[in-house]
């Protein structure tokens, strides 16, 4: 039988807060996680906004030297958080067209700490990778513990039943965002076609 094709990372989807109200250790990830990104020649997809921890990021990758692709709905950019700067804006109808547009772009996604609307991308690629209208891998940062009321929570769900305990197993849970690059590269090879036209 023919070997999967090995998995190349060239782009990472990160979700994010909007906000950068929260803890200066979150500030500080965002930003180094923008920087590795640009170290390893990845281009950085997100929300397109320059608020926040999302804009620490964008710009932390921008100034040393990074691809950043920010994709968002016309609506919001006549809301002013647009950013600029970015090496390309990709600008879509709707929420849902961008969230889709984000996935189509990106080879894996990196969740840091954020808020509902970075629970809802999440969940979002965590459920089409259960119903396998993917395999691209999902890496959900600790981050000095932020995730863990969230890791709890799903192991709740298992225990009670709603979802099988393979759930566990389409997402890496990582401690810090040094870890994120090196478990990217270590994800298996991918088994399922990405096949956004069913989703
Ligand atoms: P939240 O975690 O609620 O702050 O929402 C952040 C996530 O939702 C990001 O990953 C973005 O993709 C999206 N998002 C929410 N608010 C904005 C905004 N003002 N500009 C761009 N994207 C946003």
């Amino acid at each position: 039988m023919a070997k999967p094709p090995k998995r190349r990372i060239r782009s990472v989807c990160v979700y994010c807060g909007s906000s950068g109200r929260g803890p200066a250790r979150h500030r500080r990830d965002a930003v180094a996680f923008g920087r590795a990104l640009a170290a390893a020649r990845i281009e950085l997809v997100y929300g397109g906004g320059h608020v926040g921890l999302m804009g620490l990021m964008a710009d932390a990758a921008l100034s040393a030297g990074g691809r950043v692709i920010g994709v968002i709905p016309a609506d919001l950019i006549k809301k002013e958080v647009g950013y600029g700067k970015v090496t390309r804006l990709v600008v879509t109808k709707s929420m849902h067209s961008r969230k889709m547009a984000m996935f189509k772009r990106s080879d894996a996604f990196v969740v840091l700490p954020g808020g509902p609307g970075t629970l809802d991308e999440f969940f979002e690629v965590l459920t089409w990778r259960q119903l396998r209208f993917h395999d691209k891998p999902i890496v959900l940062v600790e981050s000095h513990g932020y995730w863990t009321p969230l890791i709890d929570l799903i192991e709740w769900i298992i225990r009670h039943g709603y979802a099988r305990a393979s759930f566990r197993n389409l997402f890496k849970i990582v401690r810090t965002v040094d870890d994120v690059l090196p478990a990217l590269r270590a994800a298996p090879r991918p088994r399922v076609k990405s096949q956004p036209k069913r989703l």
